[in-house]
């Protein structure tokens, strides 16, 4: 197993977000989280790159403990996340937004040849770089936040809803690149409100409840759940 996460809780002050969650993910797989506003998902996502403080359970990467060490070491074993909304520096241009996901490599080099991959991947970018970030299309914005996670060369990318406010051809888009990215080798947590897309996109999905785990399984018996179609897929 490369991530897996056992009985985890979070608390805000008195209010438990995450009641005692466990979920696994294994190299190359997709597994999504889906789940109502306020269900537990993002916060799930918090824990895992350090940047909440788990109130309970462990997250093992790699087989080892990694719940309590700070997001920057959780950064440089290789676990990067994507955060809801992009949270780009708006008036940094799309190339300053990419260097600072390769903050932590002091290797020029390799970090130009990190930009320029992203470039190759997303065509649009390079015509972009000089442009401040908060002037692209919501799309354009997602390309730079899934860009500047991919600078530091992460084995497992946490994706928080980036199919969110984008017109339905940029989301057949970035679901084509969420299934390149996994042919590519990584492994991926994608939490989306959209369930119909994660789950076509993911393996496994986890079905989450006022911060509870209230179904699980392969995505294709998910899919054809009466509960959760009624519940989650709009039927
Ligand atoms: P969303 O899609 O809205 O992000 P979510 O499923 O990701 O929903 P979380 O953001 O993890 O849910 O929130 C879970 C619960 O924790 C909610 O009740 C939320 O109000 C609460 N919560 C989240 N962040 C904080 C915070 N920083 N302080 C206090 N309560 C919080």
């Amino acid at each position: 197993m490369l991530l897996e996460v056992k009985n985890l809780r979070v608390h805000y002050g008195k209010v438990e977000a995450v009641k005692g969650v466990s979920l696994s993910l294994r190299q190359g797989q997709i597994i999504t989280l889906i789940g109502a506003n306020g269900a537990g998902k993002s916060s799930i996502l918090k824990a895992i790159s350090g940047l909440v403080r788990p109130s309970g359970g462990e997250v093992l990467y790699e087989g080892r403990r990694i719940d309590g060490q700070p997001p920057n070491r959780v950064v440089e074993m290789g676990i990067v996340n994507v955060p809801e909304g992009r949270r780009l520096f708006k008036l940094m241009t799309v190339r300053e937004n990419l260097r600072l996901g390769a903050y932590l490599d002091r290797d020029s080099r390799r970090v130009a040849d990190g930009i320029e991959e992203v470039f190759d991947r997303f065509p649009i970018l390079r015509e972009k770089q000089h442009q401040p970030s908060g002037k692209l299309s919501g799309g354009q914005q997602q390309m730079v936040a899934i860009g500047r996670a991919l600078m530091a060369r992460p084995k497992v990318l946490l994706m928080d809803e980036p199919s969110l406010g984008l017109s339905p051809k940029m989301i057949d888009e970035i679901a084509a690149l969420i299934v390149e990215l996994r042919k590519a080798g990584l492994s991926i947590v994608l939490v989306e409100q959209n369930a119909n897309l994660a789950l076509h996109l993911a393996d496994h999905g986890y079905v989450l409840e006022t911060g509870s785990i209230a179904l699980e399984g392969p995505s294709d018996r998910l899919l054809s759940d009466p509960e959760v179609a009624r519940a989650y897929l709009g039927a």
